[in-house]
């Protein structure tokens, strides 16, 4: 993957032509923490609520009223005044709940460049898209709501959802013989940095004993580290790189049995949503 060429130059040459220009100050703190915001206020609002049904029917609960046959009624009323009052509690179960099962996919390069070539004329954004198309189906089949995402999507700023994966593959040309196998990392600026390091120990092992493709260790570059996506989506959602394989010795594996390699993914994302334990040793 070779997607983000910043120049510096170019960089440097704005910067000498307008030495005049101060930076502004960056008023987006406050836009990015919006968010957050949102969710603490939803959430003690969902505490207040609950603590006024909760009040509520204890008032109603004596002994006495117990078995009027008016208490039903009375309960209903007491839920529904709640409801006016706080309104949103349960809207806000049903936006967590549809977070956390949506599944963003992204298809690398897709929609933007044809990454890695290969001397037959296959294009890791062709395979990448195979790939990330099965591992969609194969979610959608078990009742997750799945994305696919272009390498650029606009739908990745502020993503909302478990995951979010990116699907990659290694370079065509013949690197030496241990240039076989996959790697997975996950985002430096993680919020929930133990959320995405166990995304990424679920999806490596579940890949390795799945595929039996090994760990290609000592291989991650910055590309992967400084993923541009991890930096768009929301930063509570958890968020992974997979290179899935190499194009060179891995070929045959990767286009002959690329369900294998869809289901090696789906597997690993599954283990980290279903919060699945990890019993072999095949994680960084
Ligand atoms: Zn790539």
């Amino acid at each position: 993957m070779d997607t983000n060429d910043i120049s510096e130059e170019n960089i440097q040459s704005q910067t000498e032509e307008n030495p005049q220009k101060v930076v502004e100050p960056k008023v987006k703190a406050g836009k990015d923490k919006k968010p957050v915001e949102f969710t603490f206020w939803r959430g003690l609002q969902t505490v207040l609520v609950a603590a006024f049904i909760v009040a509520s029917l204890f008032t109603l609960w004596t002994p006495g009223s117990l078995v009027e046959s008016g208490l039903e009624a009375k309960m209903a009323q007491a839920l529904e005044s709640a409801q006016e009052l706080g309104g949103a509690a349960p809207a806000v179960d049903s936006e967590e709940e549809a977070r956390s099962n949506r599944i963003g996919i992204v298809a690398g390069h897709h929609g933007s460049d044809p990454g890695a070539v290969c001397s037959n004329g296959m294009t890791e954004a062709e395979l990448n898209l195979e790939i990330a198309t099965m591992v969609q189906k194969l979610l959608v089949d078990l009742g997750y709501e799945v994305d696919l995402l272009e390498e650029f999507d606009t739908r990745l700023t502020g993503y909302q959802g478990a995951v979010v994966l990116s699907i990659h593959l290694d370079s065509c040309e013949y690197v030496n013989d241990q240039a076989t196998g996959f790697k997975v990392t996950s985002a430096l600026s993680a919020q929930d940095v133990a959320g995405s390091q166990r995304l990424v120990a679920c999806i490596s092992d579940r890949y390795a004993n799945i595929t039996g493709l090994p760990y290609h260790a000592g291989s991650v570059t910055d590309d992967m580290t400084y993923y541009h996506a991890f930096y768009e989506i929301a930063p509570e959602t958890s968020a992974a790189i997979i290179e899935a394989g190499f194009m060179n010795m891995d070929y045959r594996f990767l286009t002959e049995n690329t369900d294998v390699v869809a289901e090696g993914i789906s597997a690993g994302i599954l283990c980290y949503i279903n919060n699945e334990t990890i019993q072999s040793n095949n994680n960084p």
